[in-house]
């Protein structure tokens, strides 16, 4: 039970699965390991779906026409969807997520965000809460699970989407975006964020335990 007093501070996680349906299809293939692979329909009218991290280094980008993507990059390897797959392993993402808390607003198949506040130790209870979610989908559904623990939904999301971006230097990657925001509600945004961030929490869907991320060091 909390202090009585103490004043607690809102943490909020936001989780993303990475990729996830190209993820998915390479838990039933681990040969497209390390492969550029676009997710979709092939064909003329085709859209892709999810475009694996070696397919986006040739411009290949989830929602595009699967013409294009295949100009930008021949060798790429087209899967078709299994939706049916991918419905049925995002429930078992939110069933991780509800055991942590019951506190979770899903934003889609592979996105969510869950109210750790409150969670002792007051210090660190929410980040191990968070370590434990990413440990078990890594270890239940093999899928990279990235996640960011700030002080709203806006930080959190804004800090998770800047670390998968920047996989070497987050923090960098962080001041750059900030630089490039302009006046008006991103400019805000941004700015409002400035504080939250610095406390927030970061951790790596390939980083191992991931870490902290501290602008002082
Ligand atoms: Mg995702």
């Amino acid at each position: 039970m909390a202090t009585p007093g103490l004043r607690l501070v809102r943490r909020i996680a936001h989780f993303d699965l990475d990729t996830f349906f190209v993820s998915v299809e390479r838990v039933r293939d681990p040969s497209l390991a390390g492969k550029p692979v676009l997710v979709g329909h092939p064909g003329g009218r085709g859209v892709v779906a999810s475009a694996s991290y070696e397919s986006r280094a040739f411009g290949c980008r989830s929602a595009q026409p699967m013409t294009q993507a295949l100009r930008r990059c021949p060798q790429a390897i087209v899967i078709r969807p299994h939706f049916e797959l991918y419905r049925d392993v995002s429930r078992q993402f939110h069933a991780i997520l509800a055991d942590a808390t019951p506190l979770v607003e899903s934003v889609g198949l592979d996105e969510a965000y869950a109210d750790l506040t409150g969670i002792e130790p007051l210090d660190t209870g929410a980040r191990e809460a968070a370590q434990r979610v990413r440990s078990r989908v890594r270890a239940e559904l093999s899928l990279p699970l990235s996640a960011c623990i700030a002080g709203s939904r806006t930080t959190a999301k804004v800090g998770r989407a800047t670390l998968t971006r920047s996989r070497k230097s987050p923090w960098k990657a962080w001041k750059r975006r900030k630089k490039r925001s302009s006046s008006g509600v991103r400019g805000e945004t941004i700015a409002n964020c400035q504080l939250p961030i610095a406390n927030c929490l970061l951790s790596r869907s390939d980083g191992g335990d991931g870490g902290d991320c501290d602008p002082l060091s």
